[in-house]
């Protein structure tokens, strides 16, 4: 296979991945475009591309990043070869990979058939157990009936959780105590499924009680090799949703490291994985690891994995779908011993969300804004600036925070003196409560587990 290299990239998003996918091509000799609906016209990412043009015109402001014709005729036009979809909006949709590749333009990312087979969770849970890997117990099928739904809860026993299959970012998903619950859960997990995904299949898995939640980043080039990048401990979540993310694990001794990266290459190998991928573990009190789903494209949290390898995710994306072999030495991985781990990262998620109100979002004009900076200490941010505006309609991460240490102590303080490090005006944020969690005995012990933010509520004030 030729390599074919890109002269000009689009990223089909917005905000921080965006800006994030600017600075990888650039840094490669690339041409950028960015796109941008009528609400977003005045936001950063647009300025910071080479060329930049608004889409869905009078569509509303999702819509307008989801119209896979019109982002597809105007990346034609302007003869760009690749484009990259981020994470969210058209990321894991297949038909929006084929409809690139069949107007010639590469997809940076797994090919559709890959995102077919790994993209819904219940068919993700088969391609794992056919190759060995332990899946949580739960449906093989998605349950169409109350009564299969009970019958499961039986077998295995309550607590169980309801599950969309298409499901991500924490929705879509009830935890039952009880058959009322389980219910319940039923119908709400699948309209909030349907409403969110369009599709309102769901399945259950036993609900495990206070695992740790391990995710290996992996990456596979179009010739058949593929490595694993270690582990991120992504344990720190509200309702299912990351807020911090480490990497390593500092629960893991290098044995468990290496059994959960062999899971994970285990089931990226039997689809023959191209491209950026992470396959997510929950690991329970005895350290045993469950499969739970695999995410398709780079992750919101891919910072951590970059500071503690060194290596460029995002741009190794770039170079893979160009056709270069993970050995080339643009890339510079000649085996899966040259990726090598060297101290500790933490990322947090600044949002404009208010913690003492339920973390309802925030919006309105950012009156100051100074930022961090200092060793070990990288910021990657959408909106942020003074004067922005902070509009309502899209999600409300603000700039991530992603600190590099020795240890994972050292990693920290860094964190701690760059939150304190933070001035911004106008609009309420985050910061205070995650202030609180670095500095937390448990979470500086290593103890956290996915019930950490939910058993400990001092930490929201
Ligand atoms: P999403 O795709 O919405 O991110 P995941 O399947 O990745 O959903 O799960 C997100 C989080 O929900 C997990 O990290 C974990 O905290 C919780 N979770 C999911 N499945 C289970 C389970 N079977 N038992 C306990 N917690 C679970």
């Amino acid at each position: 296979m030729e390599v074919r290299k890109f002269k000009k990239v689009m990223a089909a998003n917005r905000g921080e991945i965006a800006i994030r996918i600017f600075r990888a091509c650039t840094e490669l000799g690339i041409k950028t475009v960015a796109i941008y609906s009528e609400e977003d016209k005045l936001t950063l990412h647009r300025y910071k591309a080479d060329e930049a043009y608004l889409i869905g015109r009078g569509k509303g402001p999702i819509d307008a990043y989801l119209g896979i014709d019109e982002i597809i005729d105007l990346a034609r036009k302007k003869e760009v070869d690749a484009i990259h979809p981020g994470y969210g909006f058209l990321s894991e949709n297949p038909e929006f990979a084929e409809a690139c590749e069949r107007a010639g333009i590469s997809f940076i990312g797994p090919t559709a058939e890959i995102q077919r087979q790994l993209g819904d969770k219940v068919a993700a849970r088969k391609v794992a157990v056919s190759a060995g890997v332990p899946v949580v117990p739960g449906t093989e099928k998605p349950v169409t009936s109350e009564e299969e739904a009970l019958i499961f809860a039986k077998s295995c026993g309550y607590p169980v959780i309801v599950k969309a299959a298409a499901g991500g970012g924490g929705r879509g998903m009830r935890v039952a105590y009880n058959q009322k619950e389980l219910l319940e859960g039923l119908k709400s997990a699948a309209s909030e499924a349907k409403a969110a995904f369009g599709n309102a299949s769901v399945f259950l898995e036993k609900y495990l009680e206070k695992p740790k939640h391990i995710e290996v980043q992996i990456m596979g080039d179009k010739h058949g090799n593929i490595v694993h990048y270690f582990e991120r401990d992504c344990s720190i979540q509200r309702r299912h949703q990351k807020v911090i993310e480490l990497a390593p694990s500092p629960s893991l001794s290098p044995e468990k490291r290496e059994e959960v990266c062999a899971m994970a290459m285990k089931i990226a190998g039997s689809v023959g994985y191209i491209n950026a991928g992470t396959v997510e573990f929950l690991m329970d009190k005895e350290q045993n690891f469950y499969f739970i789903e695999t995410n398709p494209r780079i992750q919101v949290e891919h910072t951590v994995t970059e500071a503690v390898t060194g290596r460029n995710l995002v741009q190794t994306q770039i170079l893979v779908a160009e056709g270069h072999k993970l050995s080339d030495p643009e890339i510079g991985v000649g085996s899966q011993a040259d990726i090598e781990l060297r101290g500790h990262a933490i990322q947090c998620r600044v949002t404009t969300e208010d913690p003492a109100n339920n973390f309802a979002p925030d919006f309105g004009t950012l009156k100051v804004y100074r930022s961090p900076a200092g060793f070990g200490v990288r910021l990657d941010a959408g909106n942020a600036y003074s004067g922005s505006r902070i509009a309502p309609h899209y999600d409300s991460l603000l700039v991530k925070i992603t600190t590099w240490g020795l240890n994972f102590h050292t990693a920290a303080r860094s964190m701690h003196r760059a939150l304190q490090e933070f001035r911004i005006r106008g609009v309420k944020t985050n910061i205070g409560f995650l202030e609180n969690v670095i500095t937390h005995k448990i979470f500086l012990d290593g103890l956290c587990d996915t019930s950490y933010l939910d058993e400990n509520p001092e930490l929201f004030k």
